[in-house]
């Protein structure tokens, strides 16, 4: 049966990009060896860490004032070299959800927080607005795209204060104006790669502003000036990011990307609107592009579990919510088809027919 991939993370990547990697496992672009057991000096890798960062500046309209880097570690050590890096005095932090609460824990290590929004009241349903950003902090951190809750920062905030945030979950996904951030990272494993390499892209001031002493892969000036290379960098997921930059770029890149998830992002919210069956978690403006959470409609909670049965009986994969929601999240990552989302507006269907008939 073919199978639809909605998982959160590790998740969907391009089938161009799976087919190149199996072969690069076997033998890496004609050198008789494998990707994964040659070195990250050789001039082969050096030629793909190269052509990964130069994508990623080129489709996300990198300016030439930020770096990029790639390191191992995840979204959640970057946690904590934030802070350790910027935080000298205060910081402050829109708390999101689980992932920002995560961040705001590892920066009470190094320094105060001020959680200047919350959207916890009501379950992080929707994203804060209209707070006021004070100017006396090192930084405002936010997290762009909220996995678990499905809500999505869709503006690029002015801040007075230099803007850092986690794009781990709709990096390339949707256009960002990259100058109004000091730095941006994210884990690759959601849209780019698979789990084990982390981006981070810094505006180049930033470098001048590490507040304390650090070990030496703590430091963000340590990636920097050795280009991801002072130790051994994630080679195979490096890799496989690049095949995915490549099939973002013969796409037509971040701009059609976005066209396409709005398109898929609009078949299953109006499906969720109009289902009796089922009903949205999120406050409308603020409804992310890339998490899409759902639950049965009042009345109907009890079916959850057959649905759940039904939808895996047609094909559908990784649909079940976070327990902190409950209910459903379809993750329609770039690489997730239309025809994927139209499936599972099909299995939707089919599920009221069945029930309220
Ligand atoms: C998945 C995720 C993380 C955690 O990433 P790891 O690489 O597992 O540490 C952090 N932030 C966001 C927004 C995520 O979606």
């Amino acid at each position: 049966m073919k199978k639809y991939n909605f998982n959160a993370g590790p998740s969907v990547l391009p089938d161009v990009a799976l087919e190149n990697a199996a072969k690069a496992i076997i033998d890496f672009n004609g050198t008789g060896l494998s990707i994964l057991s040659i070195s990250h000096r050789t001039k082969e890798f050096e030629a793909v860490l190269a052509e990964a960062k130069s994508l990623f500046r080129e489709l996300l309209h990198i300016p030439e004032n930020y770096h990029i880097y790639f390191v191992g570690g995840g979204a959640s050590t970057q946690f904590f070299h934030i802070p350790a890096n910027f935080l000298a005095k205060k910081a402050g932090y829109v708390n999101t959800g689980v992932w920002t609460k995560k961040a705001i824990k590892e920066a009470k290590l190094y320094g105060e927080v001020e959680v200047v929004a919350s959207s916890e009241d009501k379950n992080f349903s929707y994203v804060p607005k209209g707070y006021t950003i004070p100017a006396d902090l090192d930084y405002l951190y936010i997290c762009s795209n909220n996995t678990i809750y499905g809500t999505e920062i869709k503006e690029d905030i002015d801040s007075p204060v230099p803007l850092i945030a986690d794009m781990s979950s709709d990096i390339l996904s949707r256009p960002v104006d990259v100058s109004k951030y000091a730095v941006i990272y994210g884990g690759a494993q959601k849209n780019l790669a698979p789990a084990g390499v982390t981006f981070v892209i810094i505006r180049d001031d930033m470098l001048e502003k590490v507040a304390r002493t650090l070990p030496t892969m703590m430091n963000v000036k340590t990636h920097v000036e050795n280009d991801s290379m002072f130790n051994t960098p994630p080679v195979f997921p490096i890799y496989v990011m690049n095949e995915t930059l490549k099939w973002l770029k013969s796409i037509s890149g971040v701009e059609e990307i976005y066209r396409r998830n709005v398109a898929k992002a609009e078949l299953l919210y109006n499906e969720i609107d109009r289902n009796s069956l089922f009903r949205p978690t999120t406050a409308k403006e603020d409804r992310s592009l890339m998490n899409i959470c759902f639950v049965m409609s009042e009345g109907n909670e009890d079916l959850a579990p057959e649905f759940m049965e039904f939808a895996k009986a047609r094909g559908m994969v990784g649909i079940k919510g976070h327990r902190l929601v409950g209910g459903f999240r379809a993750s329609c990552y770039n690489a997730c088809p239309y025809e994927a989302v139209e499936a599972l507006v099909a299995c939707m269907q089919e599920f009221e027919a069945l029930k309220t008939k």
